[in-house]
């Protein structure tokens, strides 16, 4: 892959007590603010599971099957994203991924 720079992801940080969340939250589970301001953390983790999708959603019906992995990110966060693999490359549990893409559906990751 490129050596481009990973994309950041913007999360949520609670203005009562700097927890942050990604997806969104409308009530902080630590201290039950509902303020929240967004920030960016860096788009570097590590695959935590992962799986392919052969049955989708309508709107990405067309493009099945397609590789997806849960990302553990830095402050104990975790997300949900579409990978993006090159030709014979597989995804496994502790892989090192980075962010490079961020579309309409989702943020996309890549191998290390
Ligand atoms: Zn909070």
């Amino acid at each position: 892959m490129a050596t481009t720079s990973a994309e950041g992801i913007t999360v949520d940080c609670c203005r009562g007590c700097g927890k942050r969340f990604v997806p969104p939250a409308y009530v902080c589970c630590e201290c039950g603010g509902e303020a929240f301001v967004p920030d960016r953390i860096p788009g570097e983790g590590t695959i935590y599971t992962h799986t392919v999708i052969r049955v989708a959603p309508e709107a990405f019906q067309n493009e099945v099957p397609y590789p997806m992995a849960v990302v553990e990110l830095p402050l104990g966060l975790r997300m949900t994203a579409r990978m993006h693999l090159e030709e014979g490359q597989e995804m496994r549990i502790g892989q090192e991924v980075r962010c490079v893409a961020k579309k309409d559906s989702g943020y996309w990751f890549a191998l290390k």
